[in-house]
């Protein structure tokens, strides 16, 4: 029986920005059990992140916790030494952390649309620049970020939020093309409304109707969607959109 579940194990190093909550949480746990190396980041929430390492610890699964705020640089690359310094390599980046607000475009602020950019794309290209940096040294690596269906169609009362989102799947595309021949991948995975505490507010019921699959998505939807990105070999620069067909 050990010999069957030593098979399965991919053993990556993968640091998941956002890892405490929602979608980040499913992703780590997911990509835990698979048997990978996996660094939960964190930002506010340390007391989940702590209970996530513990239920995993449960499982037999180890994982590491690590505390950084993505929207600054140099919280960033303390994440990266520390992983670096423990593991020597970062196979995948998985560019998660995000916040959202609601607003009408004339009443946000500019320290509100700096947050916003600062926190969902700033972030993406702190992280990506500093893992890249041991990544392209070995010719190896995938990055997925999460963007959303409201980079692709706009958000009416997000505009800040849609601009982020839209400005990752612009780096996503790019980068790509820049890093193809390095054999890095670069990807977009764009949720369409999934049942996180991002969507505590919002009517889930009457959204149903709106989607073909009649159905709010959940976290695990998009993890699945993670771990098959990164054992794949051949794609790259695509944004993949997962919302029960809201969005087609
Ligand atoms: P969530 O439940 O609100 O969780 C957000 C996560 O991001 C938390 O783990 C939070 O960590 C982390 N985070 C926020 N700011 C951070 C920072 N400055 N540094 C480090 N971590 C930070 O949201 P979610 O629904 O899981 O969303 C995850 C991603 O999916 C986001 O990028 C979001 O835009 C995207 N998305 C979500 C949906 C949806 O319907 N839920 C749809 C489209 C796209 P702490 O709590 O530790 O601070």
């Amino acid at each position: 029986m050990e010999e069957n579940k030593e098979e399965n194990i991919q053993n990556k190093v993968i640091i998941v920005t956002g890892g405490s909550r929602g979608i980040g949480s499913a992703i780590v746990k997911l990509l835990a059990n698979e048997g990978n190396s996996v660094v939960l980041n964190y930002n506010q929430s340390k007391e989940i992140a702590e209970n996530t390492k513990r239920e995993l610890k449960e499982q037999g699964k180890e994982i590491d916790i690590f505390k950084a705020d993505v929207s600054k640089r140099e919280e960033v690359k303390e994440l990266i030494k520390f992983v670096i310094e423990k593991y020597k390599k970062i196979d995948v980046l998985i560019n998660n952390a995000g916040i959202s607000q609601v607003k009408l475009f004339t009443q946000i602020t500019d320290e509100e649309w700096d947050r916003m950019i600062q926190t969902n794309l700033n972030s993406v290209f702190y992280c990506t620049q500093e893992a890249l940096k041991h990544m392209i040294a070995v010719q190896s690596g995938a990055i997925i970020n999460i963007s959303s269906i409201w980079g692709i169609t706009g958000g009416s009362c997000e505009v800040h939020y849609s601009a982020a989102k839209a400005g990752i799947d612009g780096m996503t595309k790019a980068l790509a093309k820049e890093l193809g021949p390095s054999r890095i991948r670069v990807n977009s995975i764009a949720p369409g409304v999934i049942d996180t505490d991002m969507n505590k507010d919002i009517m889930q019921e009457e959204l149903k109707s709106e989607i073909p699959l009649e159905s709010i998505g959940k976290a695990e939807d998009i993890a699945k969607c993670v771990k098959w990105l990164i054992e794949d070999e051949y794609t790259t620069g695509q944004v993949i959109s997962i919302n029960g067909g809201w969005y087609i």
